[in-house]
Protein backbone atom coordinates (compact mmCIF):
# COMPACT_ATOMS: atom_id res chain seq x y z
CA UNK A 1 0.00 0.00 0.00
CA UNK A 2 1.11 3.62 -1.00
CA UNK A 3 0.05 6.94 0.25
CA UNK A 4 -0.08 9.82 -2.67
CA UNK A 5 1.64 13.23 -1.93
CA UNK A 6 1.45 15.85 -4.20
CA UNK A 7 2.96 19.04 -3.76
CA UNK A 8 2.83 22.52 -5.03
CA UNK A 9 0.88 20.76 -8.22
CA UNK A 10 -0.40 23.21 -11.28
CA UNK A 11 -1.38 22.47 -14.54
CA UNK A 12 -2.54 24.99 -17.12
CA UNK A 13 -3.62 24.59 -20.73
CA UNK A 14 -2.55 27.53 -22.21
CA UNK A 15 -4.53 30.67 -19.95
CA UNK A 16 -6.73 27.65 -18.63
CA UNK A 17 -5.61 27.40 -14.66
CA UNK A 18 -7.09 23.32 -14.35
CA UNK A 19 -5.05 22.51 -11.04
CA UNK A 20 -3.86 25.11 -9.03
CA UNK A 21 -1.21 24.69 -6.69
CA UNK A 22 -2.53 21.84 -5.05
CA UNK A 23 -0.58 20.42 -1.92
CA UNK A 24 -2.71 16.82 -1.05
CA UNK A 25 -1.68 14.05 1.24
CA UNK A 26 -3.85 10.27 0.59
CA UNK A 27 -3.24 8.41 2.96
CA UNK A 28 -1.93 4.42 1.75
CA UNK A 29 -4.89 2.22 2.14
CA UNK A 30 -7.99 5.05 1.78
CA UNK A 31 -10.74 5.06 -0.66
CA UNK A 32 -10.14 8.94 -1.29
CA UNK A 33 -12.48 11.53 -2.86
CA UNK A 34 -11.76 14.44 -5.22
CA UNK A 35 -15.55 16.16 -5.91
CA UNK A 36 -16.68 19.37 -7.51
CA UNK A 37 -18.44 20.95 -9.97
CA UNK A 38 -17.97 20.55 -13.39
CA UNK A 39 -14.35 22.07 -14.53
CA UNK A 40 -13.13 22.09 -11.49
CA UNK A 41 -10.02 20.13 -12.50
CA UNK A 42 -10.55 16.52 -11.05
CA UNK A 43 -10.14 14.30 -14.06
CA UNK A 44 -6.70 16.45 -14.51
CA UNK A 45 -5.49 15.70 -11.05
CA UNK A 46 -6.45 12.53 -11.79
CA UNK A 47 -4.61 12.49 -14.82
CA UNK A 48 -1.50 13.82 -13.56
CA UNK A 49 -1.53 10.70 -11.24
CA UNK A 50 -1.73 8.14 -13.51
CA UNK A 51 0.91 9.93 -15.37
CA UNK A 52 -1.36 11.20 -18.93
CA UNK A 53 -0.73 14.23 -18.42
CA UNK A 54 2.09 16.43 -17.31
CA UNK A 55 2.03 19.04 -14.75
CA UNK A 56 3.25 22.65 -15.62
CA UNK A 57 5.06 22.31 -12.51
CA UNK A 58 5.00 20.44 -8.84
CA UNK A 59 5.73 17.23 -7.70
CA UNK A 60 4.03 13.48 -7.03
CA UNK A 61 5.08 11.20 -5.08
CA UNK A 62 3.90 7.28 -4.41
CA UNK A 63 5.11 6.58 -1.09
CA UNK A 64 8.62 8.02 -0.76
CA UNK A 65 9.30 7.01 -4.43
CA UNK A 66 8.93 10.68 -7.10
CA UNK A 67 6.76 9.21 -9.73
CA UNK A 68 6.40 12.97 -11.42
CA UNK A 69 8.45 11.94 -14.32
CA UNK A 70 7.58 8.08 -14.43
CA UNK A 71 5.84 7.36 -17.53
CA UNK A 72 2.06 5.64 -17.17
CA UNK A 73 3.22 2.10 -17.85
CA UNK A 74 5.96 2.45 -14.97
CA UNK A 75 3.55 3.98 -12.33
CA UNK A 76 1.70 0.56 -11.96
CA UNK A 77 -1.72 2.46 -11.41
CA UNK A 78 -5.03 0.63 -12.77
CA UNK A 79 -7.96 3.20 -13.46
CA UNK A 80 -11.30 2.85 -14.27
CA UNK A 81 -13.09 5.70 -17.00
CA UNK A 82 -16.60 6.75 -17.09
CA UNK A 83 -17.09 4.66 -20.22
CA UNK A 84 -16.18 0.99 -19.85
CA UNK A 85 -13.48 1.30 -23.04
CA UNK A 86 -14.07 -2.87 -23.25
CA UNK A 87 -12.87 -3.86 -26.67
CA UNK A 88 -15.65 -5.16 -28.25
CA UNK A 89 -14.60 -8.01 -30.58
CA UNK A 90 -13.26 -9.73 -27.03
CA UNK A 91 -14.32 -12.29 -24.23
CA UNK A 92 -14.67 -10.76 -20.70
CA UNK A 93 -11.92 -12.75 -20.17
CA UNK A 94 -9.46 -11.73 -23.10
CA UNK A 95 -10.31 -8.26 -22.62
CA UNK A 96 -8.91 -8.33 -18.83
CA UNK A 97 -6.06 -10.97 -19.44
CA UNK A 98 -4.76 -7.76 -21.96
CA UNK A 99 -3.00 -5.80 -19.53
CA UNK A 100 -1.67 -9.45 -18.08
CA UNK A 101 -0.93 -9.94 -21.90
CA UNK A 102 1.24 -7.05 -22.46
CA UNK A 103 3.13 -7.75 -19.37
CA UNK A 104 4.06 -11.10 -20.63
CA UNK A 105 2.33 -13.15 -17.23
CA UNK A 106 2.17 -16.47 -18.80
CA UNK A 107 -1.13 -18.24 -19.50
CA UNK A 108 -1.50 -20.21 -16.41
CA UNK A 109 -1.29 -17.65 -14.27
CA UNK A 110 -3.28 -15.45 -16.42
CA UNK A 111 -6.20 -17.90 -16.02
CA UNK A 112 -5.67 -17.60 -11.98
CA UNK A 113 -5.70 -14.16 -12.17
CA UNK A 114 -8.30 -13.40 -14.51
CA UNK A 115 -10.58 -16.20 -12.46
CA UNK A 116 -9.88 -14.21 -9.21
CA UNK A 117 -10.68 -10.79 -10.66
CA UNK A 118 -13.94 -11.32 -11.85
CA UNK A 119 -14.69 -14.03 -8.93
CA UNK A 120 -13.88 -10.57 -6.76
CA UNK A 121 -16.61 -8.45 -8.94
CA UNK A 122 -18.75 -11.45 -8.79
CA UNK A 123 -18.56 -11.64 -13.01
CA UNK A 124 -17.00 -15.31 -12.64
CA UNK A 125 -19.90 -16.87 -14.80
CA UNK A 126 -19.85 -14.29 -17.85
CA UNK A 127 -16.40 -14.86 -18.64
CA UNK A 128 -16.75 -16.21 -22.04
CA UNK A 129 -19.54 -13.72 -22.97
CA UNK A 130 -18.99 -10.64 -25.26
CA UNK A 131 -19.30 -7.25 -24.21
CA UNK A 132 -22.39 -6.70 -25.96
CA UNK A 133 -24.02 -9.40 -24.31
CA UNK A 134 -23.64 -7.51 -20.99
CA UNK A 135 -25.80 -5.18 -19.29
CA UNK A 136 -23.84 -1.48 -18.02
CA UNK A 137 -23.12 -2.54 -14.51
CA UNK A 138 -21.68 -5.58 -15.67
CA UNK A 139 -19.64 -3.84 -18.21
CA UNK A 140 -18.48 -1.43 -15.43
CA UNK A 141 -18.12 -4.58 -13.37
CA UNK A 142 -15.64 -5.93 -15.71
CA UNK A 143 -14.25 -2.70 -16.28
CA UNK A 144 -12.87 -2.97 -12.75
CA UNK A 145 -12.11 -6.56 -13.11
CA UNK A 146 -9.38 -5.38 -15.62
CA UNK A 147 -7.85 -2.49 -13.60
CA UNK A 148 -7.27 -5.10 -10.87
CA UNK A 149 -5.85 -8.02 -12.21
CA UNK A 150 -2.53 -6.59 -12.79
CA UNK A 151 -2.16 -6.14 -8.91
CA UNK A 152 -1.82 -1.99 -9.17
CA UNK A 153 -0.70 -0.39 -6.06
CA UNK A 154 -2.82 2.51 -6.99
CA UNK A 155 -6.81 2.44 -8.38
CA UNK A 156 -8.22 5.97 -10.24
CA UNK A 157 -11.77 5.63 -10.62
CA UNK A 158 -13.09 8.91 -12.77
CA UNK A 159 -17.01 9.03 -12.03
CA UNK A 160 -16.87 5.34 -12.51
CA UNK A 161 -21.15 5.17 -11.86
CA UNK A 162 -22.06 8.21 -14.14
CA UNK A 163 -23.19 6.36 -17.00
CA UNK A 164 -25.53 3.90 -15.15
CA UNK A 165 -28.90 4.08 -13.77
CA UNK A 166 -30.22 5.00 -10.22
CA UNK A 167 -30.72 2.30 -8.69
CA UNK A 168 -27.26 0.21 -10.45
CA UNK A 169 -25.45 2.84 -9.47
CA UNK A 170 -26.95 2.37 -5.61
CA UNK A 171 -25.89 -1.21 -5.94
CA UNK A 172 -22.34 -0.41 -7.62
CA UNK A 173 -21.15 1.72 -4.99
CA UNK A 174 -21.76 -0.66 -2.10
CA UNK A 175 -19.13 -3.05 -4.72
CA UNK A 176 -17.00 -0.87 -4.99
CA UNK A 177 -16.59 0.14 -0.99
CA UNK A 178 -16.44 -3.66 -0.45
CA UNK A 179 -13.57 -4.47 -2.97
CA UNK A 180 -11.47 -1.53 -2.35
CA UNK A 181 -11.86 -2.87 1.19
CA UNK A 182 -10.74 -6.36 0.17
CA UNK A 183 -7.78 -5.15 -1.66
CA UNK A 184 -6.62 -2.60 0.67
CA UNK A 185 -5.68 -0.91 -2.20
CA UNK A 186 -5.05 3.21 -2.22
CA UNK A 187 -7.56 4.02 -4.28
CA UNK A 188 -8.49 7.76 -5.62
CA UNK A 189 -12.14 8.60 -6.97
CA UNK A 190 -13.46 11.43 -8.83
CA UNK A 191 -16.99 12.53 -8.88
CA UNK A 192 -19.06 15.37 -8.76
CA UNK A 193 -21.79 13.35 -6.94
CA UNK A 194 -21.99 14.45 -3.24
CA UNK A 195 -24.11 11.51 -2.15
CA UNK A 196 -21.20 8.88 -3.82
CA UNK A 197 -18.62 10.57 -1.86
CA UNK A 198 -20.55 10.93 1.39
CA UNK A 199 -21.43 6.99 1.69
CA UNK A 200 -18.20 5.84 -0.13
CA UNK A 201 -15.68 7.58 1.18
CA UNK A 202 -13.12 7.83 3.59
CA UNK A 203 -11.47 11.27 3.19
CA UNK A 204 -12.28 13.60 0.68
CA UNK A 205 -11.75 16.76 -1.15
CA UNK A 206 -13.74 19.74 -2.35
CA UNK A 207 -12.27 21.55 -5.33
CA UNK A 208 -12.97 24.40 -7.23
CA UNK A 209 -11.05 26.28 -10.44
CA UNK A 210 -8.41 24.08 -9.40
CA UNK A 211 -8.22 25.18 -5.82
CA UNK A 212 -8.52 23.08 -2.95
CA UNK A 213 -11.49 24.43 -0.63
CA UNK A 214 -11.64 21.84 1.86
CA UNK A 215 -10.75 18.26 2.59
CA UNK A 216 -11.71 15.79 5.52
CA UNK A 217 -13.87 13.19 6.14
CA UNK A 218 -17.43 13.17 4.80
CA UNK A 219 -18.96 14.18 8.25
CA UNK A 220 -16.73 16.87 8.99
CA UNK A 221 -17.11 18.23 5.92
CA UNK A 222 -21.02 18.18 5.69
CA UNK A 223 -21.65 18.73 9.04
CA UNK A 224 -18.95 21.73 9.08
CA UNK A 225 -18.69 23.25 5.73
CA UNK A 226 -15.77 26.24 6.06
CA UNK A 227 -17.89 28.44 3.42
CA UNK A 228 -20.86 28.61 1.75
CA UNK A 229 -19.49 26.82 -1.52
CA UNK A 230 -19.19 23.87 0.26
CA UNK A 231 -21.89 24.12 2.15
CA UNK A 232 -24.19 24.06 -0.79
CA UNK A 233 -22.00 21.97 -2.69
CA UNK A 234 -22.42 19.13 -0.24
CA UNK A 235 -25.97 19.31 -0.02
CA UNK A 236 -29.24 21.33 0.65
CA UNK A 237 -28.54 24.57 3.35
CA UNK A 238 -29.99 27.22 4.24
CA UNK A 239 -27.52 30.36 4.25
CA UNK A 240 -28.19 33.96 5.91
CA UNK A 241 -26.11 36.22 7.66
CA UNK A 242 -25.95 37.23 10.93
CA UNK A 243 -24.41 39.61 13.68
CA UNK A 244 -22.48 37.82 17.09
CA UNK A 245 -23.97 39.25 20.51
CA UNK A 246 -22.28 36.98 23.07
CA UNK A 247 -19.37 34.87 22.39
CA UNK A 248 -17.51 32.63 24.81
CA UNK A 249 -16.19 29.12 24.91
CA UNK A 250 -19.42 27.20 24.47
CA UNK A 251 -20.70 29.13 21.96
CA UNK A 252 -22.32 32.08 20.67
CA UNK A 253 -25.03 34.06 20.11
CA UNK A 254 -26.48 35.40 16.21
CA UNK A 255 -28.74 38.18 15.52
CA UNK A 256 -30.11 37.58 12.49
CA UNK A 257 -33.27 39.26 10.62
CA UNK A 258 -35.27 35.76 12.17
CA UNK A 259 -34.34 36.08 16.07
CA UNK A 260 -31.33 35.19 17.87
CA UNK A 261 -29.76 31.68 17.40
CA UNK A 262 -27.49 30.14 19.37
CA UNK A 263 -24.31 28.15 17.79
CA UNK A 264 -21.79 25.93 19.29
CA UNK A 265 -19.43 27.85 17.22
CA UNK A 266 -16.90 29.13 19.81
CA UNK A 267 -14.20 31.18 17.74
CA UNK A 268 -16.62 34.28 17.03
CA UNK A 269 -16.02 38.07 17.76
CA UNK A 270 -18.55 39.89 19.64
CA UNK A 271 -19.92 42.88 16.93
CA UNK A 272 -18.66 40.88 13.53
CA UNK A 273 -20.58 40.13 10.70
CA UNK A 274 -20.98 36.12 10.22
CA UNK A 275 -22.63 33.91 7.54
CA UNK A 276 -24.66 31.16 8.72
CA UNK A 277 -25.20 27.92 7.01
CA UNK A 278 -28.24 25.67 8.77
CA UNK A 279 -29.17 22.37 6.97
CA UNK A 280 -32.63 21.67 6.15
CA UNK A 281 -32.77 18.48 8.17
CA UNK A 282 -31.48 20.54 11.08
CA UNK A 283 -34.80 22.65 11.53
CA UNK A 284 -37.43 21.31 13.34
CA UNK A 285 -41.02 22.58 13.52
CA UNK A 286 -41.75 23.02 17.24
CA UNK A 287 -45.47 23.97 19.23
CA UNK A 288 -44.29 27.05 21.39
CA UNK A 289 -42.59 29.91 19.83
CA UNK A 290 -39.07 28.87 19.38
CA UNK A 291 -35.97 31.15 17.85
CA UNK A 292 -37.28 31.24 14.32
CA UNK A 293 -41.22 32.24 13.13
CA UNK A 294 -42.76 31.79 10.12
CA UNK A 295 -45.49 30.79 7.66
CA UNK A 296 -45.44 27.94 5.61
CA UNK A 297 -44.96 28.75 1.77
CA UNK A 298 -45.50 24.92 0.69
CA UNK A 299 -45.12 21.87 1.81
CA UNK A 300 -44.76 17.98 0.11
CA UNK A 301 -45.42 15.31 1.71
CA UNK A 302 -43.06 12.37 0.43
CA UNK A 303 -43.64 9.39 2.97
CA UNK A 304 -40.78 8.93 4.76
CA UNK A 305 -40.29 13.08 5.01
CA UNK A 306 -41.60 16.08 3.99
CA UNK A 307 -40.37 19.45 2.65
CA UNK A 308 -41.28 22.59 3.52
CA UNK A 309 -40.86 25.65 2.31
CA UNK A 310 -41.69 28.45 5.36
CA UNK A 311 -41.29 31.84 4.68
CA UNK A 312 -39.49 34.24 7.35
CA UNK A 313 -38.29 37.38 8.03
CA UNK A 314 -34.60 35.74 7.22
CA UNK A 315 -36.00 34.66 3.69
CA UNK A 316 -37.25 31.53 2.90
CA UNK A 317 -35.97 28.57 4.68
CA UNK A 318 -35.78 25.24 3.54
CA UNK A 319 -37.48 22.43 6.03
CA UNK A 320 -36.77 18.73 5.51
CA UNK A 321 -38.99 16.75 7.56
CA UNK A 322 -37.92 13.31 8.41
CA UNK A 323 -40.65 10.55 9.53
CA UNK A 324 -43.44 13.42 9.54
CA UNK A 325 -46.28 12.87 11.95
CA UNK A 326 -47.83 16.59 11.93
CA UNK A 327 -50.43 17.89 9.70
CA UNK A 328 -48.14 20.85 7.78
CA UNK A 329 -50.48 23.23 5.92
CA UNK A 330 -49.85 26.08 3.99
CA UNK A 331 -50.60 29.43 5.41
CA UNK A 332 -49.98 27.92 8.78
CA UNK A 333 -47.80 29.67 11.22
CA UNK A 334 -45.12 27.61 13.14
CA UNK A 335 -41.81 27.99 14.77
CA UNK A 336 -39.08 26.71 14.14
CA UNK A 337 -35.80 25.22 15.78
CA UNK A 338 -32.24 24.36 15.00
CA UNK A 339 -29.80 22.81 17.70
CA UNK A 340 -26.81 25.11 18.14
CA UNK A 341 -24.54 22.43 16.64
CA UNK A 342 -26.36 22.94 13.67
CA UNK A 343 -26.02 26.25 12.97
CA UNK A 344 -22.77 26.44 11.49
CA UNK A 345 -21.08 29.78 11.41
CA UNK A 346 -19.18 30.01 8.27
CA UNK A 347 -15.12 30.60 8.24
CA UNK A 348 -15.51 32.42 5.20
CA UNK A 349 -18.02 34.58 3.54
P1 LIG B 1 -15.89 17.35 -15.45
O1 LIG B 1 -16.57 17.01 -14.15
O2 LIG B 1 -16.77 18.14 -16.36
O3 LIG B 1 -15.23 16.18 -16.11
P2 LIG B 1 -13.37 18.23 -14.26
O4 LIG B 1 -13.53 18.76 -12.89
O5 LIG B 1 -12.87 16.83 -14.40
O6 LIG B 1 -14.71 18.43 -15.09
P3 LIG B 1 -11.16 18.94 -15.96
O7 LIG B 1 -11.55 18.03 -17.07
O8 LIG B 1 -9.99 18.56 -15.15
O9 LIG B 1 -12.39 19.24 -15.00
O10 LIG B 1 -10.90 20.39 -16.59
C1 LIG B 1 -10.44 21.50 -15.82
C2 LIG B 1 -10.30 22.71 -16.73
O11 LIG B 1 -9.26 22.49 -17.68
C3 LIG B 1 -11.56 23.02 -17.56
O12 LIG B 1 -11.67 24.41 -17.66
C4 LIG B 1 -11.24 22.39 -18.91
O13 LIG B 1 -11.94 23.07 -19.94
C5 LIG B 1 -9.75 22.57 -19.00
N1 LIG B 1 -9.10 21.50 -19.78
C6 LIG B 1 -9.06 20.19 -19.46
N2 LIG B 1 -8.34 19.48 -20.37
C7 LIG B 1 -7.94 20.39 -21.31
C8 LIG B 1 -7.15 20.30 -22.50
N3 LIG B 1 -6.64 19.14 -22.91
N4 LIG B 1 -6.94 21.44 -23.20
C9 LIG B 1 -7.43 22.63 -22.78
N5 LIG B 1 -8.16 22.78 -21.66
C10 LIG B 1 -8.42 21.67 -20.93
Amino acid sequence: MLSIRLEKLRCEFGSTVAVDCVDLHIPAGSLYFMLGPSGCGKTTLLRMIAGFQEPTSGQIYFGDRNVTNTPPEKRNVGMVFQGYALWPHLSIFDNVAFGLQVRGVSAAEQVKRVGAALEMVRMGNLAQRKPNQLSGGQQQRVALARAIVFKPEVLLLDEPLSNLDAKLRLQLRGEIKRICAEINLTTVYVTHDQKEALSLADDLVVLRDGRIEQLGDPKQVYQHPRNAFVAEFMGETNLMGGTVKTSNANGCEIETAAGVLRSSCSKTVVGARVALSIRPESLTIVDGPSSIGGVCKSSLYLGEMSQHQIETPAGILKVLEIDPRQNTRVGQELWLHARPESVVVLAEK
